[in-house]
């Protein structure tokens, strides 16, 4: 058993695993940079240590700045959140090799789903559909020409250590082949010192649909079913919800359950998300993310579930507190991601909250570390908050979130909330048919 754990983390992530600390009666560290030592998880935490300067390469991603902050304060664990070092498996091999305990799974299994082409190779061999696609890495642009004929146009050239959605670019024709394997790999080169890149048939019309798996380390797994995330901008999430407005029941057991089986023969351990495009009624994987989601939310909803507490009895030894036939879906959740960006850009736009209040009432969740005269420091990424939203079933999610957007007041800085107002104007969405490129096409024709 924990007595303390270390957060290495900000924003609202943090406040997330300390609650969930404070209810299993576990002591909390919080770690700051100087930018954030007015921040929300530093007045939450039990104890505080600041770790370094703004910029987060000398802060939070500094493996040496949190395990030294451990040692300091006598955490016996790490919770990584997501994003920073949440899938860095060079830093779980140190905090393994200090005795300390990770709240996630192994560095291996960090290592070989953080390699895309390693990742589908796995999967495929656990008998997980893929996207079809070249075998493995693509050398020059000859051979993602041979590709491109061989699978026909258009196809997608992918970073194999992508994420973020960076180092991705499409062909649609052999004539523009040549430009976008060049922009790729150069992209790939800045973004993640690794210009290997790889080729995926471009689906046209695909939702994007995440099945959240959780393994014991020992063999055993379960799902719990699907979030569909397809309304995107620049491949980022800014909506989902779950269970997926078009997934059958019959679809969610099939596709759960070859994923519950791949990672228990994986003996993986803690929460993971298998994320696939979904088109005409087939599954086709595109990677695997080693960590809690920011949108995990609408599957605790659904599922009435704790996916921090779990991941921190799994990290303890403990055995999954659920089976599968516990598992059960009871209505319909939605989160919208509230950044702080000045619209019809998606601007970043850091500055002084004047004035914060959040939703309440039945099935209304907000998870967020505002406060009323909090800065937003430039230094970060810009989301600010996640409004959830549960109802007993889509509709009456959509009128809770309508509802619930209307209480919501955040002055002093502009955020995204006008867009999903705007959005639950839209047919579309609200009856629940749209894909990947929906959002993009709709802010490219709508004012
Ligand atoms: P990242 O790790 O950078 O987020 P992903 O592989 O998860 O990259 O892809 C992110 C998004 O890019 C997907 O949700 C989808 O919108 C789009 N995408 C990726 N692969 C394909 C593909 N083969 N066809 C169409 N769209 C794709």
């Amino acid at each position: 058993m924990f007595d303390k754990i270390l957060i290495a983390n900000r924003g609202e992530i943090a406040l997330r695993v300390i609650r969930a600390c404070r209810e299993m009666g576990i002591s909390t560290v919080a770690v700051h940079s100087t930018a954030d030592a007015d921040a929300m998880h530093v007045r939450m935490a039990d104890e505080t240590i600041c770790i370094g300067p703004a910029p987060s390469t000398d802060s939070y991603l500094s493996p040496l700045a949190i395990i030294s902050a451990c040692e300091v304060t006598g955490a016996q664990a790490i919770h990584p959140g997501y994003g920073f070092l949440s899938e860095n498996a060079r830093f779980v091999q140190m905090v393994e090799d200090h005795d300390l305990t990770f709240i996630g799974p192994s560095a291996e299994h960090i290592r070989v789903m953080g390699d895309k082409i390693t990742a589908k190779d796995t999967m495929k061999a656990l008998g997980v559909p893929c996207v079809p696609g070249s075998d493995g890495g693509v050398p020059d642009v000859d051979s993602a020409k041979k590709i491109g004929a061989e699978f026909g146009y258009p196809v997608i050239i992918k970073a194999t250590a992508g994420g973020g959605g960076r180092g991705m670019k499409v062909a649609t024709s052999e004539a523009e082949m040549e430009r976008a394997f060049q922009t790729a790999r150069a992209e790939a080169k800045a973004a993640f010192g690794n210009d290997e890149v790889y080729i995926e048939k471009y689906l046209q019309k695909p939702r994007h649909i995440e099945i959240q798996v959780f393994g014991d380390g020992k063999g055993n797994a379960v799902h719990l079913g699907e979030r569909d995330c397809s309304l995107q901008r620049r491949h980022q999430k800014v909506f989902e919800e779950a269970p997926g407005p078009c997934i059958t029941e019959e679809e969610r057991n099939r596709i759960g359950a070859t994923c519950a089986k791949a990672v228990a023969d994986l003996n993986y351990s803690g929460a993971g998300t298998v994320e696939f495009l979904y088109e005409d009624g087939e599954f086709y994987f595109i990677e695997m993310n080693t960590r809690l989601q920011v949108e995990h939310p609408v599957t605790e909803a659904i599922f009435g579930v704790d996916l921090v507490r779990e991941q921190i009895r799994v990290a303890e030894g403990y055995p999954l507190s659920f089976t599968q036939e516990d598992l059960t879906i009871d209505g319909h959740a939605i989160e919208v991601r509230i950044n702080a960006e000045r619209l019809p850009n998606f601007t970043p736009c850091p500055g002084k909250i004047t004035q914060y209040h959040a939703p309440g009432g039945l099935g209304v969740r907000m998870d967020s570390a505002l406060y009323q005269g909090y800065s937003i420091p430039p230094y970060y990424d810009s989301l600010i908050g996640k409004l959830i939203v549960k109802g007993r079933d889509r509709n009456e999610a959509l009128a809770r979130l309508d509802r619930a957007l209307g209480e919501l007041i955040v002055d002093g800085v502009d955020t995204t909330i006008p867009l999903f107002h705007a959005l639950l104007g839209q047919e579309d969405i609200l009856a629940g048919n749209y894909n990947i490129h929906w959002l993009e096409k709709w802010l490219a024709t709508d004012p």
